[in-house]
Formats: C-alpha cells, sequence, structure tokens
C-alpha cells in the first residue's frame, strides 16, 4: 500500500536467520496485521500537516523549526507515522529549498532548525553540504539538528565529506534512531565513534514497541551501550498511533512499568525520557 519492503543489507545482515521473532526483522517485515482497520489510528497521527507553515516546514514548538528536505528513507519501517505523509508536495532540492529558506531566515524567534525527512542523509553529500550551508548563514540559527537512521542502517554513509559538512556549524546534533541492541555491529561502532570525535553530539531515540524492545532487559542493554559509544539516550517515544502500527502499540500502562524498572537499574544520564507526541501540545509530552 504505497509502503514497500526496503531493507539495506547492513541491516539485514544483523538478524538472526531462520528466527522470525527477531526483532530487528520485526520492524521491517509488513504483516498482515497492517491492514486492519483500528480504531484510534490514521495516517496522520500527529498532525504534522496542520503545522506546516510553509512547504516543507514543520513548526511544533517555540524555537525550533523542522525541515522536511526529501522523502526517500535508507529503510522502510512499518512503524513509522510518516508512512503516509504526502512527499510528493516538498521541495526536494537545492532550489526548490530556497523558499522554505526564506522563510526560516525571516524569523528571528528560530534558533535550531531540524533537518528531517525521510532521512536528509539520503542525499548526496554535495546537495546537504550547501543546505547546511545556507542555514549556517542564518545568523540567529545556533544549532543544526539531523534526524537521521542512516548511521545505523549503512554507517558507509559517514563519509569524510559528511564529516566536513557537520563540521560547517559549530553546533551540530546528530539524532540517531536505534531500537534494539542487536542494531549495533561493529560498522556501526566505527560510524557513531567518528561523529562523536567530529565534534558532533550524538543522541539516540528509540520507540517503544510490541516484540522489539518492550522489556527492561533489552532497554538496560541498549542505553547502557549507547553511553560507552557517547551517545545520550535522549528519547524512548510512544509509538505514534499510525494506520498499519497497531500491532506494535504497548500500552502506557506497561511502558510506565518498564520505565521505573529501567530508572531503578540505570544511572540517570543512561536512562531516557519516556514521551509521546501530543498534537496541540507546546512539547512532547513527558510520560513520566
Ligand atoms: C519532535 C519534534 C521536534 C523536536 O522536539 P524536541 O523535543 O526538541 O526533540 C521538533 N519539531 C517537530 C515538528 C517535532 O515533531
Ligand atoms: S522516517 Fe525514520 S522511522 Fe520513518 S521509515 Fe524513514 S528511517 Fe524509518
Amino acid at each position: 500500500m504505497g509502503f514497500p519492503v526496503f531493507v539495506p543489507r547492513p541491516f539485514l545482515q544483523r538478524m538472526r536467520f531462520g528466527d522470525p521473532t527477531d526483532p530487528l526483522l520485526r520492524q521491517v517485515l509488513p504483516v498482515p496485521d497492517e491492514s486492519e482497520d483500528v480504531e484510534g489510528f490514521s495516517k496522520d497521527p500527529v498532525h504534522d500537516q496542520v503545522y506546516e507553515r510553509f512547504p516543507g516546514v514543520i513548526q511544533k514548538y517555540p524555537g525550533r523549526a523542522l525541515l522536511v528536505v526529501n522523502g526517500a528513507c535508507a529503510i522502510h519501517c512499518r512503524y513509522c507515522f510518516r508512512r503516509h505523509y504526502p512527499y510528493h508536495d516538498v521541495p526536494h532540492s537545492p532550489a526548490s529549498w530556497r523558499g522554505a529558506l526564506e522563510s526560516l531566515a525571516d524569523d528571528r524567534s528560530l534558533t535550531e532548525i531540524i533537518l528531517s525527512g525521510g532521512d536528509p542523509l539520503t542525499l548526496v553529500d554535495s546537495s546537504l553540504r550547501q543546505l547546511v550551508e545556507q542555514i549556517a548563514n542564518i545568523s540567529h540559527v545556533r544549532r543544526i539538528r539531523i534526524h537521521t537512521r542512516l548511521p545505523v542502517v549503512i554507517p558507509s554513509r559517514v563519509t569524510n565529506e559528511l564529516i566536513e559538512t557537520l563540521q560547517i556549524h559549530p553546533t551540530s546534533i546528530v539524532v540517531v534512531h536505534i531500537n534494539h541492541p542487536h542494531e549495533i555491529d561493529d560498522a556501526v561502532v566505527a560510524a557513531l565513534s567518528r561523529l562523536v570525535d567530529a565534534g558532533v553530539t550524538l543522541l539516540n531515540q528509540a520507540v517503544l514497541m510490541r516484540g522489539v524492545n518492550d522489556s527492561a532487559d533489552v532497554l538496560a542493554e541498549l542505553c547502557l551501550r549507547l553511553v560507552d559509544l557517547r551517545v545520550s539516550p535522549y528519547y524512548l517515544n510512544q509509538l505514534d498511533r499510525v494506520a498499519g502500527a497497531a500491532h506494535f502499540e504497548v500500552p502506557i500502562e506497561e511502558g510506565k512499568h518498564i520505565m521505573q524498572m529501567l530508572s531503578s537499574r540505570l544511572p540517570g544520564y543512561a536512562l531516557p525520557r519516556y514521551v509521546q507526541d501530543v498534537p496541540g501540545q507546546d512539547a512532547k509530552q513527558a510520560i513520566c
């Protein structure tokens, strides 16, 4: 239904062959449950389209705006809240970003620009560099943040040129997306450490999902592994209720219980914030 299976080889190779319950396989394998219509699950659960202030620019929260730079990802995650996003309507090339960038440059209340998508790192290095240079030229933008799964799913994407691009702005933050410790192999370790060594602030967000990471043991292992790799566990997201993803949902009460167990086992700096995207709020809502 417009969201075909798509998995890059390096991610595929980390799965346990012959195990239909593998937590990495589960993230990318369509199952019959997807086509069920479940009440409360919709195509735009976080109301992105309501908060679009310019084509491709979403601003929900004060001080930071999100630029949807393209619609391509390096992997198709079945639980993705943007799996139904109308990507064909957003700007896709350096020339077509001009209007969006002008709208960001005109708004002095913005101190942070977030590049999202799709996955911004599916852009070729020269386009990404152009975009980052243009943003770095906006004097009131003090931080550039990139949300991406690429350093994890295809670690060789962390090229020298990417590192140089991230160093154009003095404060670059990269938020990666790792849900399960099995996603981290030697190549991922190397890619993440190159980013940190280059001065990039690295954060991780995970989505709490049934059959993937709905266990304090798995999450504790993930968070400690991240800290050891100098990545801060930032958010544990409650699943956005997007149509087709109901089979991943973990009830909030169960999520709170898992968080309670986690907080008794981890140092404070290893504990992600358990949050939910509630449309109409001026921040991600803390659950506990
Ligand atoms: C989640 C989100 C952000 C980032 O929120 P932080 O709490 O700063 O991580 C920004 N813009 C939009 C539209 C978002 O959905
Ligand atoms: S936007 Fe992120 S979560 Fe959604 S399919 Fe792309 S990589 Fe996966």
